[in-house]
């Protein structure tokens, strides 16, 4: 089956996509780690009138009524309470991460040599390392405090301007590079720069000394941090028609933002079930962290979600019998320099639509039955679907959606919108399909 992009020629939709599309950059734009993903969420649920919960107080809602809980900053789950009680009617779950590959600041990061303060970072997951060198990287993440009343206080910090750098070694120094890919070793090679000590940054403790200043306390109350590396060029477009953006972390954030749109808008609407999305940590690391799709977040929030609207325990696992999850996680589309790459009958195309995945292995949480319902879902708003198998002779990636399927044992599809560069630090997506991905996914919760 040959699939080929689709035109959004009704020039209202089309509009009204392109808005869509701006909101993404803005949002990819102010996520520069997913501390801060989660932090514009949040931001863009308070103002549809979503209420926040705390995990460590009990959870007392109202039928039809919109909320959000965040997990240690990096993991959301909003939902919009049914009409009926979960075990009346069930959850309509959309899931996504927050995480994107990169590296991590060590916590003895800096060495001093050549008079440059450098700093050694871990690998978080698995970047397209080559494609972060050359590029005017800055430092995002979380800062810890000693408050002023003893307790630990967490403050989002992002460096204002480009910050670091990987600087390549000159091809005249590495012969090989084009031949044989570049190829970086994570120990000895990743040395990001911060500065000079000429320049008054000190030898010892830079870091902190810098964190101090921007944040404007001392030095002394810093207690730790959580900091990442991210590439400050701003999302763009290109395509004569624009057609095409680029960005670091569009997977998995575009499907956030996808998700949670989808979500906002229809805060006010009805529906007897109880429509939920999931923005989990840790995909990119194995999941398994107490914000990580493997963890207990979601089970217990949509237990506690029905227990206090009367459910027993009897009727968390009518609930569950009745839902079903979309596991929204960006795919790869067919790439014109690399065509034998994807398995010919099943290759998607950038603005062809959201991308349906399977393995019969069962890497991706997608059946029949799951397939039937996204499907149901894109047609009742008129977007294509394309689907996705990996070539027969090569091994799948996987994603959060058979971890959550078995562990609530609930009806699941696998999904994303197709893309380029997965895990560069700068990937290219379609503009029309974000708008295809968020309508399919509001009708998927609400129809
Ligand atoms: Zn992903």
């Amino acid at each position: 089956m040959a699939y080929s992009p689709a035109t959004i020629s009704d020039p209202r939709t089309r509009a009204d996509a392109r808005t869509l599309a701006d909101d993404l950059l803005a949002f990819l734009n102010a996520s520069p780690v997913n501390a801060f993903a989660v932090a514009e969420m949040e931001h863009t649920l308070r103002e549809v009138g979503f209420t926040e919960l705390s995990e460590a107080r009990p959870f007392e809602l109202r039928h039809g009524l919109p909320y959000y809980v965040k997990r240690h900053d990096t993991a959301l789950i909003a939902f919009v309470v049914g009409d009926l009680s979960p075990a009346e009617a069930g959850f309509r779950i959309v899931g996504a991460h927050t995480d994107s590959p990169g590296f991590k600041i060590k916590p003895n990061p800096e060495r001093v040599s050549q008079g440059l303060v450098h700093l050694g970072v871990e690998v978080y997951g698995g970047p397209l390392i080559a494609t972060w060198t050359d590029r005017d990287l800055g430092l995002a993440g979380r800062v810890f405090l000693l408050g002023e009343d003893g307790r630990v206080e967490t403050r989002l910090y992002r460096s204002s301007h480009g910050l670091l750098s990987l600087p390549n070694l000159a091809i005249h120094q590495n012969r090989e590079a084009n031949d044989g890919g570049l190829k970086l070793n994570p120990q000895t090679e990743l040395r990001v720069v911060l500065g000079s000590v000429s320049d008054g940054l000190p030898e010892e403790g830079a870091l902190r000394w810098l964190l101090a200043q921007a944040l404007d306390v001392d030095t002394e109350r810093i207690l730790d941090y959580d900091l990442f590396l991210y590439d400050t060029q701003a999302p763009s477009y290109s395509g004569v028609s624009q057609e095409f953006i680029h960005s670091g972390r569009l997977d998995d954030l575009a499907m956030c933002h996808a998700a949670v749109t989808a979500l906002a808008e229809t805060a006010a609407a009805n529906s007897s079930w109880t429509r939920v999305v999931a923005c989990f940590d840790a995909e990119e690391v194995g999941s398994r962290t107490p914000q990580g799709a493997q963890s207990w977040f979601l089970p217990s929030v949509l237990e506690r979600i029905g227990a206090s609207l009367g459910d027993d325990r009897e009727g968390h696992y009518r609930a569950l019998a009745q839902s079903s999850l979309v596991s929204a996680d960006n795919a790869h589309g067919i790439h014109p320099g690399y065509p034998g790459k994807a398995e010919p009958d099943h290759a998607p195309v950038l603005n062809g639509g959201p991308v349906i995945k399977s393995h019969a292995g069962g890497a991706y949480a997608t059946d029949g039955y799951g397939a039937a319902l996204f499907e149901r879902a894109a047609k009742r708003v008129s977007v294509p679907v394309q689907r996705f198998v990996n070539r027969s002779d090569v091994r799948s990636g996987g994603t959060i959606g058979s971890m959550v399927a078995t562990q609530l044992g609930i009806l699941a599809v696998d999904v994303g919108n197709p893309q380029y560069a997965m895990h560069s630090v700068r990937e290219m997506a379609g503009t029309w399909d974000h708008w295809y991905m968020t309508r399919t996914l509001q009708s998927f919760m609400t129809r």
